[in-house]
């Protein structure tokens, strides 16, 4: 119970006072109930612990509550909580400095926010008023906002409304290795690859050409031959972990360039070590974005966003005063000072790495195993398993019901995870960076228990 209220009374308050459509997003048909949270633990108000591999979608980076993080918060919050940037807040300096010190030159111009959607409406407006562009591009399958700018950008039916939102924004295929057109079994920057059929040649990706091909159409159709920028994840998150072919995001940037965008890397669920051998994900594409943008794991769940540019890009939207309340305040940026220390202090990228890669390997085997296990992929702790009918040859995705029920079960049995894809064919495993090789053992354990199950069932 929480003060006195029983989950009942918690459920009636949710349907008669909440956003009616959290009432299909409590994720579960039995919902949980979160009273606590410590590293990679979440326990519910019943004391049952689970163990969280979702992250809240990928938020909490160095993990739940973490020790030095909710210390930095506390020193903080006896201190002082809130100066607008009327006033000069040494925090925020101090926060700057440090986070610019993790990108490459000339990525050094930090702008704060409260969020990934408030991050990713910035850099839209930054990019038009950089290149006096307008058109915007990003992938299918894509998720960078819902505010009702960013929403033109996210490329998920499921998130948008049938109203118009923002003009200029345009999806283009999303070069993926397992689903799309054009499958390859050596293409992702991945410990594990597709089971599809490759014909690349001699290292080099036939299904990128196919992929950029489309981006070309693209540019011959769709879009004025002067364009704003590209959006992309570096690794795609509510997408459902979908890669890339090792060269797109690089040819992509060339050939955006070229018509006079800039190149923006939606860090939002990739950054802050989350891949393992990069601190950013866009490292891991051999590319320098224009653009930064970041969210959620900033602040291990505090609410923090952020915007990196150029000198350049930043003298371009320095025509108007920009004004952000909360952006930037005392509070979170002790978290966000405090997340970066903690990442190097308890190694969390290379656990990312070794933990991560672990897992994946493991799941291979089970994709081996089980004909509705359909691809494994990812990297570091940013990992995606896409669930396919009983034909695995037909690539098609399981129903989301079959989906539900595995979800339900795994659940039940202590392991929170995540579900994603457009069609809500994969499962997201977005764990707090500080989960160990036992946590994965329990959790191979647990799902293969419920692939089981439901295999049993049908
Ligand atoms: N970009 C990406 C890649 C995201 O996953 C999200 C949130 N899921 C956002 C942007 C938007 O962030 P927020 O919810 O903090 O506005």
């Amino acid at each position: 119970e929480y003060k006195g209220m029983s989950k009942e009374r918690i459920m009636e308050i949710r349907r008669k006072n909440c956003n009616p459509m959290t009432m299909k997003i409590t994720y579960y048909k039995k919902p949980v109930f979160l009273h606590q949270g410590y590293m990679q633990w979440l326990w519910d108000f019943d004391g049952n612990r689970y163990l969280d591999l979702f992250a809240g979608v990928a938020t909490v980076s160095v993990g739940h509550c973490h020790p030095k993080v909710a210390a930095a918060l506390q020193r903080q919050l006896s201190k002082l909580w809130h100066t607008t940037n009327i006033y000069v807040n040494p925090t925020l300096h101090e926060y700057s400095e440090k986070l610019a010190s993790h990108l490459p030159d000339p990525l050094k111009v930090v702008y704060l926010t409260n969020s990934g959607s408030e991050a990713n409406d910035l850099a839209m407006l930054m990019a038009r008023l950089h290149t006096g562009n307008f058109d915007l591009l990003t992938l299918r399958g894509s998720y960078h906002g819902g505010t009702q700018q960013t929403m033109g950008l996210t490329s998920n039916s499921s998130y948008k409304y049938p109203i118009a939102t923002s003009s200029g924004c345009t999806h283009i295929m999303c070069p993926d290795v397992f689903r799309g057109p054009w499958g390859g079994s050596h293409c992702r920057d991945s410990p594990v690859q597709t089971t599809r059929q490759c014909s690349c040649a001699q290292g080099h990706c036939l299904a990128n050409d196919q992929y950029i091909g489309q981006l070309k159409e693209t540019f011959a159709t769709s879009v004025p031959s002067r364009i704003a920028g590209f959006f992309g994840e570096p690794i795609q998150g509510m997408g459902g972990a979908v890669q890339y072919p090792k060269n797109y995001l690089k040819e992509a940037y060339q050939l955006v360039r070229e018509r006079g965008g800039v190149c923006i890397a939606d860090e939002v669920q990739t950054g802050f070590g989350r891949t393992g051998s990069h601190f950013w994900g866009f490292q891991g594409h051999d590319v320098l974005p224009d653009m930064v943008t970041m969210a959620k794991g900033i602040g291990d769940g505090f609410p923090m966003g952020a915007v990196v540019t150029t000198p350049e890009i930043a003298a371009s939207f320095a025509k108007a005063f920009h004004f952000n309340t909360f952006g930037g305040g005392p509070l979170a940026c002790a978290v966000a000072s405090s997340v970066l220390d903690t990442i190097k202090e308890d190694d969390t990228q290379q656990n990312s790495h070794n933990v991560g890669t672990y897992l994946m390997t493991e799941l291979a085997k089970l994709r081996d195993t089980y004909e509705i296990i359909g691809d494994v992929r990812g990297k570091g702790l940013q990992i995606g398993v896409e669930m396919v009918t009983n034909n695995k040859a037909s690539r098609d995705p399981l129903s989301p019901e079959a989906m539900s029920e595995i979800f339900e079960d795994i659940k039940d049995m202590g392991v929170l995870i995540g579900k994603g894809g457009v069609y809500g064919q994969a499962f997201r495993i977005q764990p707090p960076m500080c989960i160990t090789k036992e946590d994965v053992k329990f959790f191979l354990a647990v799902f293969k228990k419920a692939i089981q199950r439901y295999m049993d069932k049908e």
